[in-house]
């Protein structure tokens, strides 16, 4: 008995790291676990069960752990069909024994409980109606200014107010999102707000559990009484784009811009939609606290990320005013790398007892503003309608523009997607159309100006027959997009060899566009497994290439051979299958043995792929085309096996010492060192020649100098997670 004590009902997600991140409480006598159960009244959905066991010995739970997951991935997918996809594969009352299956496992193990089990993050049932709920301290709005000029004017104006005394200025980004309250009480989150006018907002509580950032319980033994804690919520680009492709795979329409869907995603009934959108919170400012350590916004957001939560990133302070307006200038330029949409950048006073004697105007704080700038929009005519051949056979649109400048590059041309947006826009030949940046790199029309469309201009007619080979196009059944499906398609060919050729497929260096182009329409190449029958003498003969540089192709085409699975996989232009499904297929499978074994179930029960997926994988594969293609790449010896890390039984880390250093981004500290201990992994706050492992985040000092002499392994944070993975 004394190797162990009780345990609450949170341990950690193992392999969903996107997900906070909860301790087990360990309670050495039973006396505790009722007072913890007194503190967190909640964390059971108040429906006064307590749950606390006395931890299975790893072994035996093997077996349990692993029909936990099972059902867990199961039910997540049969929630993408239904309410994604609405097309729902089993009866509710299928559904329903999964769920009830689920929940009586977990509630005889409670220490296999994760947050983001379908019985943990999304509530059961929607609700019925958004209450309306005050604020207890008013969610003011920020003053904007356009200009360093007025910026500086406002350093002025906070430096005349408080005397001259010295002020420590926070340069932050301002998140492109929606704003919410959260409020912590003893360490649970009990309830969450939209802004609303201000004074009142709408309570989101059963949306905001299932997002990421947010903690059901804080990550502390002493939380504040009280934690108010305000934030953004918003979704990265590239779940946009996911989000997107699966709109358009269903035939719906698509989202312009992230915030679109965090507004119109935080505020819906049923939380079951909301979990499975992806969005996320980043945390920057306070409401009403009582019992709170900082008494200055830095330590403050040390605070809120030691409790779990995500604090916006890139947060710096400068004692100087002037610094601190040039470093926005700075952050603007490196805008195009954060993953994330930002409105403006905010320059706010640190200290919290002054930020109290400056006070607030009738509508906002003064010690706070915005420094904001244009949107990235501008105005231009569109000159032609073309339609481009993909990989996959669909059949894109492209608007030619009049060139224009646009947040700093010049934009020719802009996706029209699929006919069904051509119509959607009634874009015409000749029409003046707003162009902007999604994601700030894809510009996409906004809208045209009717009001100057050209008389006589006549709707763009969507082509019939492949502008490539001819053949009749085809509508996906299920979606909105006009195919190609002739295989033989050359301009459908060399799309997917240069793709296969690509960085994040088989990363074949040299083989551009132009060299791919003439080996198709030589026929030299007419599927993947012909690049590796080429010889240095084929290549030669193509234009612009010499010997060596025909050498050192072939050498390059017969390293990518051994590049695994998981690239290979998203070589293949399979339908639904990229980068990352792929990735995640050859570590669940191993070998394309094991995938061409399995049944659609096994397909759709691996985490993130879902029914679509599944589908579209096992179709190729058990395709004659498919199959004739692994055939062949078989026989020129390209390897099938996963090279990626496995999950050995002992956890990825098991008896490896990490130290953790610098600003992370996608973690918390304690989320880090967590994962490196769930993972078998020891953490040590000093380098030494036994560390194995330095994961450094920005601004990783004199620890990162010290383990490059020392030769310790560096990572940064994705390379982290992806040994997790
Ligand atoms: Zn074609």
């Amino acid at each position: 008995m004394a190797d162990f004590g009780w345990f609450s009902q949170k341990t950690n997600p193992i392999r969903d790291l996107n997900h906070p991140v909860q301790w087990p409480s360990p309670f050495f006598d039973f006396q505790n676990v009722l007072q913890w159960k007194i503190r967190n009244p909640l964390l059971h959905g108040g429906q006064g069960r307590i749950w606390f066991s006395i931890p299975a010995e790893a072994n035996m739970a093997t077996d349990i752990e692993i029909e936990i997951k099972k059902l867990r991935n199961k039910i997540r997918s049969h929630d993408q069909k239904y309410y994604v996809d609405a097309s729902p594969l089993i009866s509710d009352l299928e559904y329903d024994r999964m769920m009830e299956r689920l929940r009586h496992l977990e509630s005889e193990n409670p220490m296999l409980i994760v947050p983001d089990s379908p019985t943990q993050r999304v509530g059961e049932q929607p609700v019925d109606y958004l209450d309306q709920v005050s604020h207890r301290v008013p969610m003011l709005s920020i003053e904007n200014t356009y200009s360093l000029e007025e910026l500086h004017k406002f350093g002025e104006r906070v430096s005349e107010l408080l005397d001259g005394d010295a002020i420590e200025w926070i340069v932050e980004l301002k998140i492109d999102g929606v704003a919410a309250s959260l409020i912590y009480e003893n360490g649970v989150l009990t309830r969450a707000l939209t802004r609303g006018n201000g004074a009142v907002g709408d309570d989101i509580t059963h949306n905001i559990r299932t997002l990421q950032g947010v903690p059901l319980k804080l990550t502390t033994d002493s939380p504040p009484e009280v934690l108010e804690v305000r934030g953004e919520v918003y979704m990265n680009n590239r779940d946009l784009v996911l989000l997107n492709e699966r709109q358009a795979a269903n035939g719906e329409s698509l989202f312009k811009n992230t915030r679109n869907v965090a507004a119109g995603t935080i505020r819906l009934l049923d939380p079951r939609i909301c979990a499975q959108r992806n969005l996320r919170m980043f945390s920057h400012g306070i409401g009403h606290c009582e019992g709170l350590v900082a008494t200055n916004h830095m330590d403050f957001l040390k605070e809120l990320g030691s409790y779990g939560l995500s604090p916006t990133p890139f947060v710096e302070c400068f004692s100087d005013f002037t610094a601190a307006a040039s470093h926005c200038e700075v952050l603007i330029n490196r805008i195009p790398e954060l993953d994330f949409e930002i409105d403006g950048i905010v320059l706010k006073v640190n200290r919290f007892d002054q930020r109290q004697t400056l006070g607030t105007r009738s509508k906002s704080p003064r010690w706070i503003v915005a420094y904001k700038w244009e949107k990235y929009e501008a105005v231009t005519t569109v000159h032609q309608i073309n339609v481009q051949v993909g990989k996959t056979g669909a059949i894109t649109p492209v608007a030619e523009l009049e060139p224009v400048q646009l947040a700093g590059t010049t934009v020719s041309r802009a996706s029209l997607h699929n006919a069904e947006e051509i119509q959607r826009l009634d874009v015409r030949l000749s029409d003046t159309v707003v162009v902007e940046k999604a994601g700030k790199i894809i510009p996409h029309i906004v809208r045209v100006e009717k009001h100057h469309r050209k008389p006589g201009a006549i709707p763009f007619a969507f082509p019939t027959r492949c502008p490539a080979c001819d053949s009749e196009l085809h509508k996906d059944e299920d979606g909105v997009y006009i195919r190609c499906l002739n295989r033989h398609c050359e301009k459908k060919i060399m799309e997917q060899i240069r793709y296969f050729a690509s960085r994040d497929a088989m990363d074949i260096e040299g083989l551009g566009e132009k060299v791919v182009e003439q080996l198709v329409a030589t026929k030299r190449v007419r599927a993947f497994g012909d690049l590796y029958r080429l010889t240095v003498t084929d290549i030669e003969s193509l234009d612009r290439m010499g010997e060596k540089s025909a050498k050192n192709l072939v050498v390059a085409i017969n390293e990518s051979r051994s590049r695994g699975l998981g690239k290979l996989l998203n070589a293949l232009s399979i339908r639904h299958v990229g980068k990352t499904v792929a990735s995640i297929l050859a570590r669940f499978f191993g070998t394309m043995e094991a995938i061409v074994a399995a049944d659609l179930e096994s397909l759709v029960a691996v985490d993130e792929v879902g029914g679509i997926i599944a589908e579209s994988l096992f179709e190729y594969i058990h395709s004659d085309a498919g199959r004739e293609v692994l055939a062949d790449l078989t026989q020129v010896g390209v390897n099938m096996e996963s090279t990626e890390f496995i999950d050995a039984d002992g956890g990825v880390l098991a008896g490896k010492i990490i130290v953790v250093t610098g600003t992370l981004t996608r973690f918390t500290r304690t989320e880090v060192q967590g994962l490196i201990e769930m993972h078998s992994g020891k953490v040590s706050s000093s380098i030494s020649s036994k560390t194995d492992f330095l994961v450094a985040g920005d601004k990783a000092g004199s620890k990162l100098s010290k383990a490059k002499k020392l030769g310790v392994r560096i990572l940064s944070e994705e390379e982290f997670e992806n040994i997790l993975k």
